[in-house]
Order: structure tokens, then sequence, then C-alpha cells
């Protein structure tokens, strides 16, 4: 049975990564927004430097925000998100690698520190200047006067703390992702498709210092060939199973 093969992959393994694209966060009615129907075939994305140098764009992007256009905040965890948090706490992974900005994670209870976000997390906001960082609804009332939304302190551009596109990719973040891909034995991928860089990578490494890989996901993904196990699967049912046997 296939939870069993990735059971018996866990509990072999010495250091584990878990790596999380938009697959799981599906299962919590967080739309996959390069899927058809997804977010990004409804609306344009706005680029970092249309923000940046447009007054009405920087509007759209906090009405966005306010009316929950993208949908990317607001669910609860699934089972694929308590599994993780498990792993962790288990001892069994290190730490999870995500491309989604929907806290999920965190929200399921693991601690801010072993969650490594590629794309940033659409649940808070931060200066653009000086990072400090803004809760959402402190900024409603900013909105709503249609004033600009800029720091406190230094006056810097406020905006979700989302990597936008046109925006560089997070160095430090990218620098933990490559580390734990290098220093894992298990790279275990739940939900992602791994087509866009870097997503597409991190498994690679992982697979040339020697580590397992496996892949969930419930289509075919780009990497299945490479992959020691891949499990056509939804991720809540078939990580709940594995748990099950782990414990
Ligand atoms: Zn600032």
């Amino acid at each position: 049975m296939d939870a069993q093969a990735l059971a018996h992959l866990l509990a072999n393994a010495r250091r584990a990564v878990v790596f999380t694209g938009a697959g799981i966060s599906t299962e919590s009615g967080i739309p996959d927004f390069r899927s058809p129907g997804g977010v990004w075939s409804k609306m344009k994305p706005i680029y970092f430097q249309e923000f940046v140098g447009s007054r009405d764009k920087r509007r759209e992007a906090w009405t966005r925000v306010f009316n929950k256009t993208a949908g990317w905040t607001g669910a609860s965890p699934n089972a694929g998100h308590r599994a993780v948090a498990r792993l962790i706490e288990m001892g069994r992974a290190s730490s999870v690698i995500t491309q989604n900005v929907d806290n999920l994670h965190q929200d399921s209870g693991v601690p801010s520190d072993r969650v490594i976000e590629l794309h940033g997390n659409a649940s808070y906001a931060k200066c653009l200047d000086c990072q400090r960082r803004y809760e959402i609804e402190d900024l409603r009332a900013r909105w709503e006067a249609d004033e600009e939304i800029v720091c406190d302190v230094c006056g810097g551009l406020l905006k979700t703390a989302t990597i936008s596109f046109g925006q560089p990719m997070p160095e430090y973040e990218m620098m933990r992702a490559t580390a734990e891909a290098e220093a894992c034995d298990l790279f275990l991928v739940l939900g992602s498709s791994l087509v866009v860089y870097p997503a597409a990578g991190l498994p690679m490494t992982a697979r040339r210092r020697g580590a397992q890989l496996v892949i969930v996901n419930r289509e075919p993904t780009e990497l299945d060939g490479y992959a020691d196990l891949v499990l056509n699967a939804e991720i809540g049912p078939t990580m709940t199973q594995t748990l099950a046997l782990l414990n």
C-alpha cells in the first residue's frame, strides 16, 4: 500500500524535509493560482514595479487584499497541514519549505522558524524599506479612507509580505531552503507540480546529495522520473494514513 511505503521511508530517514505547494492548500479550499479557474486566470497579477510605481495599482492591490479577492487567506489548515506539523513535532522532519503564502503551516502549529516561505506571506504586511511588520486589519481604516498606506516609522510603502511577480526571490529563505535540501536524506514533496523555479531545483539538489525523493501530488510532475516513490493521491488522506503507520 502507498502510505505504507511512505511510512517506511520516513521511519528510516535521519532527517526529512517537507516541500509544499498549492496542492496541499487546495484541500482547504484555497485556489491553485496557476490552474485553469485559478486566481490568475480571473485577474491580472500586479507586478512589483507597477505597485511601486503607481498609486492606482497600490490602491487596486489593497482593494484585492481587503476584499479577499485572491482567496489566499481566511482558510483553515487541513489534515495534510496537520500531518506536516506532526512530522516536525516528532522530529522526523526538520522544517517545511513552502511555495504557499497562506500561513496555514503556522496555523496548524508549526513554529514559524521551521517554515521557510519562498513566496512570502499574504497574512500580514511589511514596509518595503525598513521591513517593519504590520497586521493587515490595522491598515483597513487607511484603505477605507483612501489614504496612501505607508510606514509609520520611515514613510516607506507597505505591501503584503508576499513575493510579487517581478520581485526578486528572498535571498535568506532561498539560502535556508538550499541548506535544508543539502542536509536532508529524504525530500518529501506534497502538492507541487515542481514546474516553477526554484521549486524544480530543490528536489534535485537534495537528490544530488543522495537524498531520497518522494512526490505526493494529484497529477504527475516533471520530476516523477527521479523520484524513489510517487503517489498520485490526495494529500490529507494519504498523510493521515502514513502518520498512523508511523506512530
Ligand atoms: Zn518602514
